[in-house]
């Protein structure tokens, strides 16, 4: 057998969203010679949206989460092998895999996402007590979800209150534990959690904040969870999902620099030239701040991976996407855009815009009145032409010399996009203002 060269070969480790999405991306870049996809998941790659919601509630299928088909893997040429990478030698170039095969590459995107973390607590390793990272967690987990069951979801995150929709939906009966004063606080302001937690013990969920689990035992019917306050729940399935950790191991392990994930430049290539990390398990600057920041999100896996695959092929590109997000959650939706971790703590640092419904967007300003997020939430069908344009103004960095017009439903954010429309007599726009005078 004779061992490619290894300027003939690009190279993937980390088959899912991103990995699958750069493999493509190689191709449409022009790419003709060899590309190798490795991932440890017989599957081939698909999206991960649909695992905590439509894959459980029976709305969307695993064929349909899938976006590269087996046809489109040989139409393309992609050699996709399924056995993990054990090992990088950056010097050789070349990737060894458990199944002791070298793969040679020219380019290397490390896409490997993450893992998810677990409780630590005894009882943990159950077998009624499930995490949801992939399709084969997201079809054992649905197999639970029968009409009458008892759910108990611990962590009050994306991935809970998802999966804790979807089980109301299903008919089970859901407890919902959080360790943290409020839900999903890594990443929505106070009063959107406020609605969330409204709209999810409307729906029957039990929800309780400040919560820890202190053991789990067996039951005859499943398990019992004992909290440290003395509270006992029985369950027929617990659901764990407590966030994921970078999946940097072999990174690691090869000498590349790994902090919060891997350390990748604005190019999203590593401290190793000629080698790229890109999706959930990279650490980038931001796009606004330049501060390293790490996204799980379909958006980001979506956006780098095109960034990643066409740097691989020289082209020197700066990823330049602002962070985007949404959760599903009955027929509401939470979508968050930018970074609203920047805004100043000043009075004009956040505008609240509430739109005819109950719905509401959340702005987030700088000290120089720059926009660098919002956040919505509202019915999904009522927030999502208005916060498109949300979007686009951060996306812009629109500057708002009065920011309270976001408040002001008389103004559209569409006409916000247009500086001369809201040119006002008495301010004349800067290089940098747009919408100067609004
Ligand atoms: P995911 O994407 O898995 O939902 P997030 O980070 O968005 O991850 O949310 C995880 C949530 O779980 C956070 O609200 C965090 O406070 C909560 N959490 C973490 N550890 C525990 C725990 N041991 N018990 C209950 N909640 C926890």
């Amino acid at each position: 057998m004779t061992t490619p060269v290894p300027e003939d070969a690009m190279l993937i480790v980390g088959a899912g969203h991103c990995g699958g999405r750069a493999a493509l991306e190689l191709r449409n870049a022009g790419w003709t010679g060899a590309i190798h996809l490795v991932g440890d998941e017989a599957e081939l790659p698909y999206e991960r949206p649909p695992l905590s919601k439509g894959l459980l509630t029976g709305e969307s299928t695993a064929q349909q989460c899938g976006f590269l088909p087996a046809s489109e893997i040989e139409r393309l040429a992609i050699q996709h092998h399924v056995a993990p990478a054990t090992r990088i030698d950056t010097l050789a170039r070349t990737v060894t895999l458990a199944s002791q095969e070298v793969l040679p590459y020219r380019s290397l995107l490390i896409a490997t996402g993450g893992r998810v973390r677990r409780l630590t607590v005894p009882g943990a390793d159950l077998p009624q007590v499930l995490t949801l990272r992939n399709l084969d967690d997201a079809h054992l987990l649905a197999l639970q979800l029968q009409p009458g069951q008892r759910l108990v979801v611990v962590g009050g995150g994306f991935i809970g209150l998802e999966v804790a929709a979807s089980a109301i939906q299903l008919g089970c009966s859901v407890t919902l534990l959080e360790m943290g004063p409020r839900l999903m606080g890594r990443a929505v302001p106070e009063s959107v959690a406020q609605r969330a937690l409204t709209l999810h013990r409307k729906h029957g969920v039990k929800l309780l904040l400040e919560r820890s689990i202190e053991r789990i035992v067996p039951t005859h019917a499943g398990v019992q969870l004992l909290l440290t306050d003395g509270t006992q729940l029985d369950a027929g399935a617990v659901l764990v999902g407590i966030g994921i950790d970078a999946h940097a191991d072999l990174a690691r392990a090869a000498g590349l620099a790994v902090a919060r994930g891997i350390v990748v430049n604005d190019q999203l290539e590593t401290s190793v030239p000629g080698i790229f990390a890109a999706g959930d398990v990279a650490e980038f600057p931001s796009v606004i701040s330049g501060a390293l920041m790490r996204q799980e999100t379909w958006h980001n896996a979506e956006t780098q991976a095109h960034t990643a695959a066409r740097n691989m092929l020289g082209q020197h590109e700066s990823f330049a996407a602002h962070p985007w997000f949404w959760s599903d959650q009955y027929d509401h939706q939470v979508q968050v855009a930018g970074e609203p971790a920047l805004a100043s703590s000043g009075p004009n640092g956040t505008v609240s815009r509430r739109l005819a419904g109950s719905e509401e967007i959340i702005f987030y300003l700088d000290a120089e009145r720059r926009l660098v997020g919002a956040c919505g939430w509202g019915l999904t069908t009522q927030l999502a032409k208005e916060f498109k344009l949300a979007r686009m103004l951060v996306e812009r960095n629109v500057v708002l010399p009065r920011p309270q017009v976001l408040q002001d439903l008389t103004i559209r954010l569409k006409d916000m996009l247009q500086p001369s429309s809201y040119r006002s007599a008495t301010t004349e726009p800067t290089s940098q203002t747009i919408g100067a005078g609004i």
